[in-house]
């Protein structure tokens, strides 16, 4: 058997990946890597963007961008992205039964997730965000060791237990010399829509405290906001459904950022 670190291979037609990670689920990965794939888009309309959702187990994408059906193929034999908003999307949930469980070995994960990157014709793209699964597993380590990464952005809560995931990830990154491009502190204020009075649901400035911590930036702090789940549930992200709020300008903050 091959011993050793596989060689990373660049993927045809793109130019940069940027993963987005989160140490542990629910922290909004998912709803920051669309909106920072839409964000750097809307910074600079003449770049081209793809988003690969990384997520086998849990394919978010085609629900929060609006997507469904099977990739049609290529002369080549490679499929085409589904595209919504301008973006190129790859997931495992064009492929699969939305409800029909899907029962992974670990191998399997690994070859599927190396299709929906490889066996696809992204065309030319400037950018390529991938959302990648929860956690810092074989699974995560395998894409970073597999595909030269520009840089990870690490999304977490303020909150100390999904803090303490987030380092875990950050160092995950830093042991395979991935570039850790910052944090982002996602729901960090909650402010009533009625009494516009602020909340720190789960405390203030922990992820601030955690990147000076680890000695990287902070890329932007995204407010728990009824519209941001909403238009999220809806298939039309904040950033494209509400161009003007302060949510979608607060994920175009982290797009100019990383
Ligand atoms: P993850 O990818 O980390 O599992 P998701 O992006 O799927 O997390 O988000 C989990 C839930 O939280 C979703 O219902 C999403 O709409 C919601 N959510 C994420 N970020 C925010 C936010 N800033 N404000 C309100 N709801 C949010």
């Amino acid at each position: 058997m091959a011993r050793g670190l596989p060689k990373q291979k660049p993927i045809a037609g793109v130019k940069e990946v940027i993963v987005v990670a989160s140490g542990k689920g629910g922290v909004g990965k998912s709803t920051t890597a669309v909106n920072l794939a839409l964000g750097l888009m809307a910074n600079d309309q003449s770049k081209s963007v793809g988003l690969l959702d990384a997520d086998v187990y849990g394919p978010s994408v085609p629900k929060l961008m609006n997507l469904k059906g099977n990739p049609e193929l290529t002369d080549n034999n490679l499929m085409r992205p589904l595209v919504n908003f301008g973006i190129s999307c790859m997931s495992m949930g064009f492929l699969v039964d939305e409800v029909a469980p899907i029962v992974w070995r670990g191998l399997m994960v690994m070859s599927a997730i190396e299709k929906l990157i490889r066996q696809v014709d992204w065309g030319n793209l400037d950018y390529l965000v991938i959302d990648m699964p929860p956690g810092t597993g074989d699974v995560q380590l395998s894409i970073t060791q597999n595909i030269p990464i520009a840089g990870a952005v690490i999304v977490s809560t303020p909150q100390d237990i999904a803090l303490l995931d987030a380092r875990r990830g950050a160092e995950m990154f830093r042991k395979v010399n991935v570039p850790v491009l910052g944090l982002v502190q996602n729901m960090s204020v909650f402010q009533c829509p009625k009494c516009n009075h602020q909340t720190h649901i789960f405390g203030s400035d922990g992820a601030k405290e955690l990147a000076h911590t680890l000695g990287v930036e902070m890329l932007g702090d995204i407010p728990l906001h009824l519209n941001i789940r909403e238009t999220s549930d809806k298939g039309q992200p904040v950033v494209m459904s509400s161009p003007n709020s302060p949510e979608a300008e607060a994920y175009r903050r982290v797009a100019a950022a990383v």
